[in-house]
Order: C-alpha cells, then sequence, then structure tokens
C-alpha cells in the first residue's frame, strides 16, 4: 500500500481561480454577455438562476439554450469549491464544510442552527497572516486570499443546502453571516467588500441577506475600518480586541504593533458615527492572561469612552488548540469579568461555542485536510 501524496503535492498552483459570474456586478455581467457574443438580458436570467435559484451548474438552468448553458460554463462557472466533506456535531445543528478550491487549496465555512436563525460562518483567506498565537488558523500562516466568488459561494452552496432539507432539521432559510471563518477579511479588503456586496444585494444583484445580518470581524486594521465606514454598507463591525492594554495586545494580536488599542477604538467609533451601527468587541478570555477584573474594569472603561452606549463585547471562551498551554477560563472568573464590564455601563455577553468536538469552534479552523 502506498502512502496517500502529501496535500501539497496534490496543490502545484496557487493562484486566484479563473473569473466566475459571482466575481462580477451587474456591469461586469452584461460586459461578459457582450463579449461571449450574448444578448445582455442574459446576464440578468444567469444571475437570477445563481443568487435567485442558488443554481451554480448552468447544465440544470434550463431556461435558458442548450447552447448558451455550455458557453456560460465554460466561460463564467469554472470550478470554484468543492465539498471534500462535511462533518456534524450538536446533535445535527453544526456542520463544518471542509472545501477544496480549484487549485487545491483547502478552506473552511461552520453552519450553525439555532430555533431562531440560521448563521453561516465564512472564509475570507485560505490561512491567515495575522498570527495570534491563540488561534489555530494563525498558526499556519495565509496561504492566500480568497477570490470574492470563492467567498460567495460558500454562502450560495449552505442557503441552497438549508433550502433542499440537506441539513439536519429540515428546510429553513440561511439568515446570518459572520466572517469569522478561517482569515483577516479586512487584509483581503476589496473581495470582501464585494461578496459581501453579492450577500446583501437583492437577486438579480445577489443573495438578499439582510446587512443587519451581516458581521465582519477584524483584528483591527484601524485604516481599513475607516475604509469600510465609507462603503455605504451597513453590516456590523466586530473587532477582536482580545485585551484593553497595548502590552499584552502587542503578543495577544501582533498586528497591534502596529495599530494600537486607541487607534482601532478610534476607527470602531467612527466606523460607529457613518453607519450607525453599534459596535461589537471580541474577547477570547484566557485564564489567568486576560481574564484579571482590572482589565474587565478597563475594558469596560475604554469603550465606554470611546463609545458611549453603542458597543457590546461578546466574550468567547477560549477553545485551546493542539498543543496550547492556554485554556478558558474558570466560570467564575468569567461571572466576575462579565459583571465588571457591565459595571462600566457596557453590555457583555458570553458567546456559545458551538462546534467544538469537530474543531469547528471559534478560531479552529486550521483545513488540516
Ligand atoms: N481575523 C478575524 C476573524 C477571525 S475569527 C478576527 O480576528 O476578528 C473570529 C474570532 O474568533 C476572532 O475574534 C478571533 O480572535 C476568535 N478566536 C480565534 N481563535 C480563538 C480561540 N482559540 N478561542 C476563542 N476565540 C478565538
Amino acid at each position: 500500500m502506498t502512502a496517500p501524496l502529501p496535500l501539497v503535492f496534490d496543490a502545484p498552483r496557487r493562484g486566484m481561480p479563473p473569473r466566475h459570474l459571482a466575481d462580477l456586478d451587474a456591469d461586469g455581467r452584461r460586459a461578459a454577455m457582450v463579449e461571449l457574443g450574448l444578448p445582455k438580458f442574459r446576464a440578468d436570467q444567469i444571475a437570477r438562476q445563481y443568487y435567485g435559484r442558488l443554481q451554480a451548474d448552468p447544465a440544470a438552468m434550463t431556461d435558458l439554450p442548450a447552447a448558451v448553458r455550455d458557453t456560460i460554463a465554460g466561460a463564467l462557472f469554472p470550478p470554484l469549491l468543492t465539498p471534500v466533506r462535511h462533518i456534524a456535531c450538536d446533535s445535527g445543528e453544526t456542520r463544518k464544510t471542509l472545501w477544496r478550491a480549484g487549485d487545491g487549496t483547502l478552506l473552511e465555512s461552520v453552519l450553525m442552527r439555532y430555533p431562531d436563525r440560521a448563521t453561516l460562518c465564512i472564509s475570507s483567506q485560505a490561512g491567515c497572516g495575522m498570527a495570534c498565537p491563540f488561534c489555530a488558523t494563525g498558526q499556519g500562516g495565509l496561504n492566500r486570499n480568497l477570490s470574492t466568488a470563492e467567498i460567495v459561494d460558500q454562502v450560495r452552496a449552505a442557503a441552497a443546502d438549508l433550502r433542499d432539507g440537506a441539513v439536519p432539521g429540515g428546510a429553513g432559510r440561511l439568515s446570518n453571516i459572520v466572517f469569522m471563518g478561517m482569515g483577516e477579511p479586512l487584509a483581503n479588503y476589496k473581495r470582501v467588500v464585494n461578496a459581501v456586496r453579492r450577500i446583501v444585494s437583492p437577486a438579480p444583484d445577489g443573495l438578499g441577506i439582510s446587512q443587519r445580518n451581516v458581521v465582519v470581524s477584524t483584528v483591527g486594521l484601524a485604516p481599513a475600518i475607516r475604509k469600510l465606514a465609507d462603503e455605504g454598507l451597513s453590516v456590523t463591525l466586530a473587532v477582536s480586541l482580545h485585551t484593553p492594554d497595548d502590552e499584552l495586545r502587542d503578543t495577544l494580536v501582533p498586528v497591534n504593533n502596529r495599530w494600537p488599542v486607541a487607534e482601532v477604538l478610534d476607527a470602531a467609533r467612527y466606523y460607529a458615527d457613518k453607519t450607525g451601527r453599534r459596535i461589537s468587541v471580541e474577547y477570547a478570555l484566557i485564564r489567568d492572561i486576560n481574564d484579571h477584573p482590572w482589565r474587565a474594569e478597563m475594558l469596560g472603561a475604554k469603550l465606554h469612552k470611546a463609545l458611549g452606549s453603542r458597543v457590546h463585547v461578546n466574550v468567547i471562551p477560549l477553545n485551546p488548540t493542539p498543543g496550547s498551554k492556554w485554556d478558558a477560563s474558570p466560570k467564575p472568573v468569567e461571572r466576575e469579568f462579565v459583571r465588571r464590564v457591565e459595571a462600566q455601563g457596557v453590555p457583555c455577553t458570553v458567546r456559545d461555542t458551538r462546534g467544538q468536538e469537530i474543531a469547528a469552534a471559534c478560531g479552529q479552523l486550521a483545513a488540516e485536510g
């Protein structure tokens, strides 16, 4: 018996995929029709199939003549993402999907069903270059950016599976999207913003998911936060702060050396001012590292000063990565932390951690294959 080849041999080419329909905006779609010698009205017809009917296989777009299906299959629907496997837990209510891109790159998304909503956690990059020491993805470094279509198609595929009843719990509707999978969304800025537009625009331009149900989570790339504030979008911004002091944050979120806490909070205030949206602050609580009562107080005070009532803290109990010496805080310490943040006038809740036994919990997406 021969050993399986290491994945790296599986993936000789690691570039962006060829152009896909979901990379294009409405003008781009029409220009593509002209290029292909097709009438412009086909552009919206095809887009309605993809975004409205969630159909990604031109062969099944039966309202198109067969010749058109062949033409667009070659020109606008390159192989994008193939599911390698689905793994479920939490009685089927959490499902992680490992995807293989056209060039062999691996990435993951996680679908979480709740009584009142279905949330998909998507990846914006394969790997991540931010090197946060407590995050599994951060340990492997950045493989490559995902294209707009590779980001959008994670959403389309999950929406189709939910609609078709292909996920335990019966047929449903995808309602929420969080950019909390692999990667730093604002380090892949243009493609992510384009993907957000496709996700929130109504058909035929997009999947029609409500902006208020989309969360873009960032380590705090301050200039990119300001730029995002000026895009005319109103998605929720989540800032992964993890500690209110620069000394510790320099080690927990290394990019803090470039944009320290005060600059991140300034940018967050600008985002709140421009969009009218409340900022969500992420705080992975790590035993004896960032869970001290004085840090809770400093966090609450700094956030209240910067953002007033336009901020909410999400405490995420640390999910230890394999081999990590760090652990989640004991529950009484967590409760005291929450109490002290709230005492400063800042709402604070503890996030439930789905998907732990399938390595689909926060920061566990490393796509080891
Ligand atoms: N790069 C983006 C998205 C990353 S994942 C960002 O940093 O915001 C989304 C959240 O999960 C981030 O707040 C991240 O810090 C957190 N996270 C990563 N690893 C974790 C772990 N092991 N335990 C708990 N939360 C973790």
